[in-house]
């Protein structure tokens, strides 16, 4: 579980997020849904550790880690522009995290392996990251995360970049991911389509301030006020 209790962050006087609140349940996939500018990126950041919160508390698995830096909190972070290793190949880049931890050369053959045959990858080990199409890259990213048991993952549209059936595809792959590992998911992303097709749990958010929660049927069904049904209903 992943709990966020009163954020709230300004760059100047413009309030990014506004003492915002959400309770992310461990084992689900939630995504956080909203225009350009609402606030995603930054409450994503804030909960990696990346951006110092002004105010409130960030909790993951029962500890605080508002104080916590980025690096000793448990996470694995895809961005949208993906930065991979290019001097390593699939395989290095994927094992890296598991190299600097000293693991057992055994150990790391085996988990890169199982890695890389769940996101679909099992033939590329040895291409390196500019031999891979945009979408090969991301499911690397993805692999590359994942690879230390993170208790938590957060997306960044990591699909952004991609053009839209490649798009759809990697939700695909995104799901099935998640229903095999199990980790708690934070997808950020500005697309009804994908939040609805993806998603357990949506939170969608609106000029730093967090509109509504639900799973994807009832903020469809019944949604909260004007915003959510405009943003909603504006699915292409
Ligand atoms: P997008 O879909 O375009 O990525 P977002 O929902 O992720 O948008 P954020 O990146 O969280 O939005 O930004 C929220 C607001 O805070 C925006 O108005 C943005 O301009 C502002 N903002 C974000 N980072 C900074 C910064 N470092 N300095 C000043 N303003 C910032
Ligand atoms: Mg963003």
């Amino acid at each position: 579980m992943i709990t966020v209790t009163g954020a709230s962050k300004s760059y100047g006087d413009f309030a990014a997020l506004d003492d915002v609140s959400l309770e992310i349940p461990a084992g689900t996939l939630t995504a956080l849904l909203g225009p350009s500018g609402s606030g995603k990126s930054t409450l994503l950041r804030s909960i990696a550790g990346l951006e110092r919160l002004d105010a409130g508390t960030v909790v993951i698995g029962g500890r605080d880690l508002t104080a916590v830096a980025p690096q000793k909190r448990g996470i694995g972070f895809v961005f949208q522009h993906y930065a991979a290793f290019k001097h390593m190949t699939v395989r290095d880049n994927v094992a890296f995290g598991l190299s600097i931890r000293k693991r057992p050369k055994a150990e790391i053959a085996r988990k890169v392996d199982d890695l890389l045959e769940i996101v679909g990858l099992d033939g590329f080990q040895h291409r390196y990251p500019a031999q891979l199409s945009g979408g090969q890259r991301q499911r690397m990213a993805l692999a590359r995360a994942l690879a230390v048991d993170p208790e938590v993952l957060l997306l960044d549209e990591p699909f952004g970049a991609l053009d839209a059936k490649v798009r759809a595809d990697l939700r695909q792959w995104l799901r099935r991911l998640h229903d095999e590992v199990h980790v708690t998911t934070v997808l950020v992303t500005h697309d009804q389509e994908e939040a609805l097709d993806v998603a357990d749990r949506i939170a969608v958010l609106n000029k730093g301030r967090i509109e509504q929660v639900g799973d994807p049927v009832s903020l469809y069904d019944s949604p909260a006020n004007d915003f959510v049904m405009s943003f909603l209903g504006s699915v292409a």
